[in-house]
């Protein structure tokens, strides 16, 4: 593998030598391991390196903590740590270990063992590879598993027959990989996957942990595929016991959600980051009661932001609805509507309501409206006599408003408005124009 890893990017590549020359001083036998080796090989960018060492992981870590200068995040119980070596460049560096499964769906029980065993505890066959970074047998491809073989035939394929029972979190993690890559999940792998979803396995697992499977799944590139299959696969009743079956009008939803969510992509990039995974969330749980999406979000221990997100689209009326779907509304109420709304809940709304009215009103918010800024501030309130305190507010959605609508125009008119309204204190007695 040698020239693959001499192929690599030259920071990357830079890395990994330095690695190389630390272990060859320290003494130290160091393996590229996981999906990095799996990526290398498929020709796939990946800027995660993930370093098992055969002895004190944590102690190897803390010398290239030393070496780049960085910080050391360290999980002692695990053997493991993490350092960013460049902003964008993170390494996983864990000790070589033995696990075993006490109780089928609960955490295993690790113990120091060798790289062999490091790379049987794994999921797949091609992700339990590994790569020498040692100086003398640099690049050598370690496969004790016929993982790059696997890579070849594009098959996803477990390393013994009661994986899905010890971990059933693979379950989802087969799903990823097999739609990523366009693979199969091997016959014997999908008979015992399905076995496991018989026995209700997923259901024994800590929820956070199937949580983060599946927001891993929702945050794929184009999660539509693996969705698709999780769901035929397991039902997913592990978001919720009363999820319907897949069923045909979601999966449309599923659809538009992902058309939308490239559309705000390619035109809002710049405004700021959009949660992807929490509108396909949404979009999943639609069928479910406000109840039952509650219990799910506490369930999984979502953030407090992601679960009011969710929870504000379970709410939102039909009435809501039927109001911006009108032809003509001013745009102060279309920004009064939608400003309150995060754009996760702004766009699951575009996907489901076609009205070509509300489509156009949610494109003039994003487009015009969300933008808008006023031009006098704080002072200019001050200098003209009002009070600081909560007059301030009103007065200012007062001229956001009349400037949306077109009444105002420039900085004169707005300060001329402002002057009417302390005249007037109509901004304490009127909410809106
Ligand atoms: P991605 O490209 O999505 O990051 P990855 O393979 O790097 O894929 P991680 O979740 O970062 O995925 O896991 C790193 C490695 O740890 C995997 O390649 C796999 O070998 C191992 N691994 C992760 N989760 C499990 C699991 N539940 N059971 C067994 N091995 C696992």
């Amino acid at each position: 593998m040698k020239d693959c890893l001499n192929k690599l990017p030259e920071e990357i590549k830079d890395l990994i030598y330095l690695i190389s020359d630390i272990a060859c001083k320290d003494n130290t036998a160091v393996y590229l391991v996981g999906g990095f080796v799996r990526d290398l090989i498929l020709g796939v960018k990946n800027l995660d390196l993930d370093i098992v060492v055969e002895g004190d992981g944590i102690g190897f870590a803390q010398k290239l903590a030393v070496e780049f200068n960085v910080k050391l995040v360290s999980h002692k119980r695990f053997g493991t740590a993490t350092i960013m070596a460049r902003p964008h460049l993170k390494i996983d560096i864990s000790s070589a270990r033995k696990e075993y499964y006490p109780q089928p769906a609960h955490l295993p029980v690790v113990s120091a063992g060798a790289l062999k065993d490091d790379l049987y505890r794994r999921d797949f066959t091609v992700n339990a590879m590994a790569i020498s970074i040692g100086v003398k047998d640099f690049g050598r491809l370690i496969d004790f598993f016929g993982g790059r073989r696997d890579l070849l035939n594009k098959k996803i394929r477990i390393l013994h027959n009661i994986s899905f029972i010890d971990d059933p979190t693979r379950i989802l993690r087969a799903v990823r990989f097999e739609k990523r890559y366009n693979f199969n999940i091997e016959p014997k792998t999908l008979k015992a996957l399905k076995e496991s979803v018989r026995k209700n396995m997923l259901c024994k697992v800590e929820p956070q942990r199937l949580r983060d499977e599946l927001i891993l799944i929702l945050k794929e590139l184009h999660p539509l595929d693996q969705i698709k299959r999780a769901w035929k696969l397991t039902g997913l009743d592990f978001i919720s016991s009363r999820l319907s079956a897949f069923d045909k009008k979601t999966c449309c939803l599923l659809e538009r959600v992902e058309k939308e969510i490239s559309w705000f992509k390619n035109n809002y990039h710049h405004r700021r980051h959009l949660d992807d995974w929490l509108v396909y969330f949404m979009c999943l749980t639609s069928s479910l009661s406000i109840d039952d999406v509650r219990a799910s979000c506490e369930k999984f221990v979502f953030r407090a932001g992601e679960e009011k997100r969710v929870l504000i689209y379970k709410k939102i009326r039909t009435k809501f609805i039927f109001s911006l779907s009108k032809e003509k509304i001013k745009p102060s109420k279309i920004f009064a509507s939608l400003e309150p709304l995060s754009y996760e809940v702004i766009l699951l709304l575009k996907a489901k309501y076609a009205n070509k009215f509300f489509q156009k009103h949610i494109e003039d918010f994003l487009e015009i409206y969300n933008g808008a800024r006023i031009s006098i501030s704080g002072h200019d309130l001050h200098a003209l006599g009002a009070v600081p305190g909560p007059d301030y507010k009103k007065i200012f959605s007062r001229v956001l408003n009349a400037k949306l609508d077109g009444s105002v125009k420039t900085r004169e008119e707005e300060l001329e408005l402002v002057k009417k309204l302390l005249r007037t204190r109509i901004h304490t007695d009127k909410k809106t124009d």
